[in-house]
């Protein structure tokens, strides 16, 4: 297959005119040549953190306070996946995964409620979808049997000791929430060794210190921490400690689009439109222990074909039109390996 347009390529995000050659899903080469198109050519994007098992309680539990809304066991959000069929709920995870296809998303990375079955519905939702699901479980120990990884909710809400252990002793990554309402969680957080934080919105001197030192990437979900009134992340201080990947969070406060999420970004922080860029796809990537998130040689082909003639018309800067203009209606063509490899 050849792709063909103006590539963003590599981790530098260099526009370069020319084709994508794939083979059997890989990018096997980028040749810069001229080409007749001005299409974009982008790699797709990674959603690095989402709950997509609260599809079905949209635009429910506004104006909660955040523990109301979705801790554990008893909040908002987990009496509505106790009160909704299986079926619903799956059938709603499914429609939010081929919108985020449809928009461009190649990878995300999903904290699963429900324990075992919760991630049970997932696989079944993905397991014929080309978007790759990094799902990452919760419940005991034992759901690292279904999932790719430990989603915990918390370090105040529980304790982890066990299912960490057992994620490292599979060779599986361990996330978690932290300092999303205050600092008071952060420390509990850092003493699981995680292998990417969500949030950090409330994240302290010694806390970015921490990020360098550790080479933890945190996942900033700024549009969804706005919804529930906890603040900004300062994403500025993150980037300059440590990888940072974008992630909308809860499908029921925020709607899962990676492109509402960059434009956010772009415009509330003063970041190079490269690094917006790397937030939504190879950073992403990178957190979730995923491999590419970039278009170069030998990286999986992950591709989004974005049209040259609506928001990115007239745009001589590609990367500043892609992540502060673009949008679901420029995507011309989502390419993604047929399997969940
Ligand atoms: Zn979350």
């Amino acid at each position: 297959m050849e792709i063909q347009g103006r590539i963003v390529v590599g981790e530098s995000m260099e526009v370069v005119e020319g084709t994508v050659m794939v083979e059997d899903g890989r990018i096997v080469e980028v040749r810069g040549e001229a080409v007749e198109t001005d299409d974009v050519v982008i790699p797709a994007l990674v959603n690095a953190h989402t709950h997509i098992g609260d599809s079905v309680a949209k635009e429910t539990g506004r104006g909660l306070p955040l523990d109301e809304v979705v801790a554990p066991p008893d909040s908002h959000k987990h009496r509505m996946l106790r009160s909704t069929p299986r079926d619903e709920k799956r059938a709603a995870m499914r429609r939010t995964v081929e919108r985020m296809r449809s928009e461009g998303v190649g990878v995300f990375g999903d904290f699963r409620e429900e324990g075992v079955e919760g991630t049970e519905d997932l696989r079944a939702v993905t397991d014929d979808s080309p978007v790759k699901a990094v799902a990452l479980g919760s419940g005991p120990p034992e759901v690292l049997d279904v999932a790719d990884g430990y989603g915990a909710s918390g370090a105040r809400d529980d304790g982890f000791t066990e299912e960490r252990e057992e994620a490292r002793r599979r060779g599986k990554p361990f996330g978690i929430h932290a300092g999303e309402r205050d600092a008071d969680d952060i420390d509990g957080a850092f003493a699981y060794d995680p292998e990417f934080l969500v949030h950090m919105v409330h994240a302290r001197d010694e806390d970015l210190d921490r990020l360098a030192e550790t080479e933890t990437p945190v996942v900033a979900c700024p549009r969804c921490n706005l919804v529930i009134g906890v603040g900004k992340p300062p994403v500025e201080e993150l980037v300059e400690a440590t990888t940072v990947a974008l992630g909308t969070d809860n499908v029921m406060l925020n709607v899962p689009s990676v492109w509402r999420e960059t434009e956010f970004v772009s415009k509330h922080y003063d970041l190079p439109d490269e690094e917006v860029l790397r937030m939504a796809t190879v950073n992403g990537a990178r957190a979730l222990g995923v491999e590419g998130g970039v278009i170069e040689e030998g990286a999986p082909a992950r591709l989004v074909v974005l049209r040259g003639d609506r928001s990115l018309a007239d745009v001589d800067d590609v990367v500043a039109g892609v992540v502060r203009r673009a949008g679901a209606g420029d995507v011309k063509d989502v390419i993604l390996p047929a399997s969940q490899a």
